[in-house]
Order: C-alpha cells, then sequence, then structure tokens
C-alpha cells in the first residue's frame, strides 16, 4: 500500500477509534459499545495502533498534511494516550491541521492538556431538544451537550484552538422550527465550523425498527430553510453537509473532497493514494481483525474509476470540478469525457464558468441523478 504513495504530493492521516460509551440507535459506522471493550481490548488495540504508527510515520518520513481522530468517540482513550497517538503522528512535523473528536458526555478539563498539539476539536452535538435525543438515541443529554460546548469556548479563549459541531436533522417527530432553535443555540456559541446533517435510515440499525422517515419533499424543503438560516448567521456552505465561518474549512475533509492521498489507520479505516489512478484499501473490518491482522488489503482502481470517484467527491463541494486540475490530473480534458452529458442536463442544476463546473442547490438536490448521467458514458 505505502509504496503506491505519490511522493510528489502530501498524505494526510485519518486513526479510526472503534469505542463507544453506548451505541446511538441511527448509527451504521463500526465501532463497540463500552460494555463489549474492557480494558484488555482496548490496550491492545492501543499497542496495535501505536506499532503501526511508528512504522507508518519511520517509512513516510514527512510530516502528514492534516491528522484526524475519528471514531467512535476518541475521547473514550484519554486525553494521555491521545496525546501520545498523536506526538507520534506529529513527530516528522506539524501538520497544517491536528483534529479530534469527542463527544459532549466524555469531554472534560482534562483535554485541555491536547490543545498544544490539537488545532480543531469536533464534537457531536446533535441536537439541544431532550426529545431529538431521545429519538436519536444518543448518550448526552442536554446539560452534557451544553457542558462540552462551554468546554470548547474556554478552550479555544485560552489556546486558540477551532471546534466544529455536528447537528442532526430531519428527526421524525419534529419541526424544522426545531432544528432552526438547535442552530441558533449552537451559534451563540460561534464554532468556526458546523456540520448539519440529514438523519439517514440505515440497514440494521434500531431506529429503522421503531421510526419512519420524513417525507422526501419535506426533508428537502427543511434543508433548504436550515441552510438560509446558516447564511444568515455567516456560515458559508462549501460542502453538502458542511459549514464554516471566515474560511475555516476543514483542511482534513477537503483532502478527502479533492481525492488527494491518506492513510487510514484502525477497524475499518479506509486509505486512498496515488494520483492518476488511485491505490483504495480498508484495514480489517472489526477489532478483532484488526488486532489479529493490521494490514492494508488494496486494490488499484483503474483510471475511469479513479475519475469516476473524484467527480463525485469533488462535486459535493461549492468549488466543484476545475477543469484545469482536472486536465492535470488525468491527462485529458474534463469536457471530452462529459460535454455531451453535461449539455442533456437541466441547466438550472449547475454553473458552469468555462473553468468551474459547479452544482448549484437545485443541483444538489438531485445529486444522485446528475451522477448517474454524468458516469453512464464513462
Ligand atoms: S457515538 Fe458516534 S460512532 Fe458511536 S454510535 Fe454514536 S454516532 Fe455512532
Amino acid at each position: 500500500m505505502r509504496e503506491y504513495v505519490d511522493a510528489g504530493h502530501p498524505v494526510s492521516l485519518y486513526i479510526h477509534v472503534p469505542f463507544c460509551t453506548t451505541r446511538c440507535g441511527y448509527c451504521a459506522f463500526y465501532s463497540l459499545p463500552a460494555s463489549k471493550c474492557g480494558r484488555e481490548l482496548r490496550d491492545r488495540y492501543y499497542d496495535t495502533l501505536m506499532r503501526q504508527l511508528e512504522e507508518l510515520a519511520g517509512e513516510l518520513g514527512r510530516p502528514f498534511h492534516t491528522v484526524y481522530v475519528g471514531g467512535g468517540n476518541p475521547g473514550l482513550l484519554g486525553a494521555r494516550r491521545l496525546r501520545s497517538i498523536l506526538s507520534l503522528a506529529c513527530y516528522a512535523g506539524k501538520p497544517e491541521e491536528v483534529s479530534v473528536e469527542i463527544n459532549p458526555e466524555t469531554l472534560d478539563e482534562s483535554f485541555d492538556s491536547l490543545c498544544g498539539i490539537v488545532t480543531r476539536f469536533s464534537a457531536g452535538i446533535q441536537s439541544f431538544s431532550p426529545h431529538s435525543l431521545s429519538i436519536l438515541q444518543r448518550n448526552a443529554d442536554v446539560k452534557a451537550v451544553e457542558r462540552a460546548l462551554d468546554l470548547l469556548f474556554d478552550f479555544r479563549r485560552v489556546s486558540g484552538i477551532s471546534f466544529n459541531a455536528d447537528l442532526m436533522m430531519n428527526i421524525p417527530h419534529t419541526s424544522v422550527s426545531s432544528t432552526i432553535d438547535d442552530i441558533n443555540r449552537l451559534v451563540s456559541y460561534r464554532p468556526e465550523h458546523v456540520s448539519l446533517y440529514s438523519l439517514t435510515f440505515e440497514e440494521g440499525t434500531r431506529l429503522v425498527e421503531t421510526e419512519q422517515p420524513l417525507d422526501e419533499d419535506e426533508e428537502a424543503d427543511n434543508l433548504i430553510r436550515c441552510w438560509d438560516e446558516l447564511g444568515r448567521l455567516g456560515y458559508e456552505h462549501y460542502e453538502v453537509s458542511a459549514f464554516a465561518r471566515d474560511g475555516h474549512y476543514c483542511r482534513h475533509n477537503l483532502v478527502y473532497w479533492n481525492l488527494d492521498q491518506y492513510i487510514g489507520l484502525g477497524p475499518s479505516a479506509e486509505s486512498s493514494v496515488g494520483w492518476s489512478r488511485v491505490v483504495s484499501s480498508r484495514e480489517a473490518d472489526t477489532l478483532e481483525g484488526y488486532l489479529e491482522r493490521p494490514s492494508f488489503d488494496s486494490e488499484m482502481l483503474t483510471v475511469e474509476q479513479t475519475v469516476e470517484e473524484y467527480v463525485m467527491t469533488r462535486l459535493r463541494t461549492k468549488w466543484g470540478i476545475d477543469r484545469q486540475s482536472f486536465l492535470e490530473r488525468f491527462g485529458t480534458s474534463f469536457d471530452s469525457l462529459f460535454s455531451q452529458a453535461v449539455s442533456r442536463l437541466d441547466p438550472s442544476w449547475y454553473d458552469d464558468d468555462g473553468q468551474f463546473f459547479a452544482l448549484k442547490r437545485d443541483g444538489v438536490m438531485v445529486m444522485n441523478r446528475i451522477l448517474l448521467s454524468l458516469l453512464a458514458g464513462l
């Protein structure tokens, strides 16, 4: 896997920490609740990860572009261990951004000690409504959510870090005005970044057994109202679910949306390296599998598959596809591959100034249809 890294381009690092206090009712990501991962399992995960990271950092021999520790709830590793992981990840030099996710019920003063290394915290707030939190089966109650935001506010005042907060909307039995209320309460803490997700009903989750999704048109109307509200409050909508104020984009997520190089460590973490053809891989799907064999199982994509990935990720952003970057990366022009398909799209779905091809809001709402049309001809 690592032999496919393109030395001419930066590499980012993602670390997946697969532990949660309990499992939320809607979540389809891989993680284990605390009741199934005792101290011994967490110790083994930590030791394996540190060995893997030491090897990777030594082989790479240069700083990672960005580092992101996500989960799960990385806070369950504790501040001391997170500090050791991040020190090792940063030993060759300072990345442009170092982010750590910590759930509200776990965030406490001890994580202040990470502020010298971490530049950005992320907390899954989801809602300030007890009703919504209970439908989502979150751990944190409203008190824990507010305490976490107070702490992040203080960390920023003292250490200059920035923070993101996730919100969830289109939750059954709630109205859009409750999400508008959530947005306003959250923005009173002035997070630099907000991620606003529409609740999805994933196969195999507890949520699908007990609740029904909202009507699709209602969901779309609600999204528009909430996007407008964030815009009114000074947040730039730069990716389908991501909003930043004053240019505080998530540098690490931009790596994904540019299909730049990243290596993922930890169970179910994904990697993508290489340039005009990328090598994509995924670590073992379970913690047991990861502990037994923490190595990559790789697949080299064809140029067509790489172009497909690139188009799918770039069109999520407000910048869309830059024809010049496309040509430099793939040696072929965007128009030679897509002009016919573009000519069949409804012009109200996209902006095209001859250099950038990007989706408008109406296009974002029908993104899957657009992607099917564009990619069918590849
Ligand atoms: S805390 Fe996050 S990763 Fe864990 S179950 Fe809830 S949503 Fe999923």
